[in-house]
């Protein structure tokens, strides 16, 4: 049994079908990298995973248990599952501590003075402890999203959805967000991301997943799919990015 298994996964928007039967199974503590061309799907399996989306049919499960469908423990599923996205959404009334803080406090029942004292030590982690009293839009937008993922990381989640974190950053704030990540790989975190950045895709990735049209069209370990990719549409896919130079 796989630690999250998705089987045959279907999701419509009206008579939109955009996940058109999505099978894959991942082990703990692998990094898996969705990619694919913008509206391929990436998001909207990310979001099917935690119930952001209701699926319309198949199946997501997590440690063997059902977590799609009527009658799934929100809760429970989000407290297994944390999610971080492009736009980093702290609550701007609260301090950087406090964000961290509030989900344990509120969904945890953790003690308050227990939650921020966690908090503290994670945000030194990040080398953010100098900004624990601060409101968000007192930091970079690199600081924030390191937040956010503290912020995910302090409901103990047992896996991560990672949306396209870095999109919204400039060039020079994106390498403190990916640092943060690959740290989190490295204490085996396991972990599903969607980004631009190939060559860190490429680095940190288990497991590397080309979506096309709502389907998996290939799949494969990243020295697969970004060196000798055996379909010719990931070859297309590829092929201005490494044009680029950005693999
Ligand atoms: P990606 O993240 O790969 O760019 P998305 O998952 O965001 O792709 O989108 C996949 C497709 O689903 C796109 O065609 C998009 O327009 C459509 N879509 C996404 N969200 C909605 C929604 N809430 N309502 C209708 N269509 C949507
Ligand atoms: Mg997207």
């Amino acid at each position: 049994m796989a630690f999250i298994e998705i089987e045959d996964l279907r999701k419509s928007y009206n008579q939109f079908e955009v996940l058109k039967g999505i099978n894959l199974n991942i082990e703990k503590h692998q990094v898996v990298t969705l990619i694919g061309a913008s509206g391929s799907g990436k998001s909207t399996l990310l979001r099917c995973l935690n119930a952001l989306e209701p699926i319309s049919s198949g199946k997501v499960k997590i440690e063997g248990d059902v977590v799609s469908g009527p009658g799934v423990d929100l809760n429970k599923l989000r407290r297994k599952v944390g999610m971080v996205f492009q736009s980093y959404n702290l609550f701007p009334n609260l301090t950087v501590e406090e964000n961290i803080a509030v989900g344990p406090i509120k969904l945890l029942g953790e003690k308050k003075a227990d939650s921020i004292a966690r908090a503290r030590q994670l945000l030194e982690r990040v080398n953010l402890g100098h900004r624990a009293s601060y409101y968000p839009d007192q930091l970079s937008g690199g600081q924030q999203q390191r937040v956010a993922i503290v912020r995910a990381i302090a409901m103990r989640p047992k896996a991560l959805l990672l949306d396209e974190i870095t999109s919204a950053l400039d060039p020079e704030l994106v390498a403190e967000v990916l640092n943060i990540v690959r740290e989190l790989a490295h204490d085996g975190m396991t972990m599903i991301l969607t980004t631009h950045e190939m060559q860190f895709a490429k680095e940190v990735s288990n497991l590397v997943v080309f979506l096309e049209q709502g389907k998996i069209l290939e799949a494969g370990p990243p020295s697969q799919i970004f060196e000798n990719p055996q379909q010719e549409r990931t070859r297309e896919f590829l092929k201005p990015i490494i044009e680029a130079g950005r693999l």
